[in-house]
């Protein structure tokens, strides 16, 4: 059986075709420029492909309350040309099958649970530090939406006392995001994040802040693994700094087996850059049972 996905980004729109052990058998990428210009390019490749559903994993913000108006809404977004789109409705009105809906960092943690690193886990959490920095969460084997959805990259921080920068997030400063995005590392270094790779400090402080807000999430979460993904994780050298500051911070409170192995916890995303399109074809599945 066929399931579409796609992995609609500020920047490019992934589209796939897939099937229920996870392979993608056919895939194609559109620049993300208005809903007018970038909306027919995909339709036209999801028609006549005989997919059963197809599952999109979004940017956001996204309206996923079901009773809501707007549900399937691309909501407030800093892409203004996105602003209110109804996303699931479009879809749903030229393809006719079922559609399933979700946050691309619930559809990347997705992914992992289904296919990745993250396999038979109840408790996950699943980070992307990019452009920006936003999280997915499932909790009890359910990934968790709440009121709206989580917003893990806007937390609180504690700015190092060696850390002058004003941060970039336009809401708060210095939250998560406005500290430690890519943009963020630019701004403060003055240089892409790529090329600071030798910068010692860049990758000391960054992890500082990666920390700090891991061991908040342990603390309020609970998960059993947590999963880091995103362009600016491709620094493989944060990893064990990261987890040695992750321990420092909780300050020896927590002690499960999952800390004591501490390289099995943190972990990077394993599939490669795929978990977000994956997930999609797995809220397909979903969306195509609930449907029958
Ligand atoms: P997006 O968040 O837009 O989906 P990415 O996850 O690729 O896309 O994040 C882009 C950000 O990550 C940019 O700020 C970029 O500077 C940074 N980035 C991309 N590749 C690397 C890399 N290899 N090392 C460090 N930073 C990177
Ligand atoms: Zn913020």
């Amino acid at each position: 059986m066929l399931f579409g996905g796609l992995e609609a980004g500020g920047t490019k729109m992934i589209c796939v075709v897939g099937n229920e052990n996870g392979e993608i058998l056919e895939r194609a990428t559109f620049p993300t420029l208005s809903p007018k210009e970038t909306m027919p390019g995909m339709i036209d490749f999801f028609k006549g492909k005989d997919i059963k559903a197809l599952g999109i994993a979004c940017f956001g913000p996204i309206d996923l309350n079901k009773e809501s108006k707007t549900y399937g809404y691309i909501t407030s977004t800093p892409k203004e040309l996105w602003i209110n789109f109804d996303i699931v409705g479009e879809f749903k009105r030229s393809l006719g099958i079922p559609i399933g809906f979700d946050t691309d960092v619930n559809g990347s943690l997705l992914g992992e649970i289904t296919w990745g690193c993250a396999k038979g886990k109840t408790d996950a959490l699943y980070i992307t530090i990019g452009t920006g920095i936003g999280g997915g969460v499932m909790s009890n084997g359910k990934l968790l939406h709440g009121m709206l959805h989580p917003e893990l990259g806007h937390i609180k921080m504690a700015v190092s006392k060696e850390d002058s920068y004003k941060g970039k997030c336009p809401y708060h400063g210095t939250c998560f995001e406005g500290l430690a995005s890519g943009p963020a590392i630019e701004e403060r270094w003055g240089k892409k994040a790529v090329d600071l790779a030798e910068d010692d400090r860049v990758w000391e402080l960054e992890s500082y802040y990666i920390a700090q807000a891991l061991s908040a999430y342990i603390v309020v979460l609970s998960p059993q693994i947590i999963i880091l993904g995103g362009g600016v994780m491709h620094q493989k050298q944060l990893f064990p700094l990261i987890r040695k500051k992750t321990l420092e911070q909780l300050g020896g409170y927590i002690n499960t087996k999952e800390l004591e192995d501490i390289d099995n916890y943190i972990v990077p995303a394993s599939l490669n850059d795929d978990q977000g399109i994956m997930g999609a074809v797995k809220l397909a599945m979903d969306a195509a049972k609930e449907n029958q």
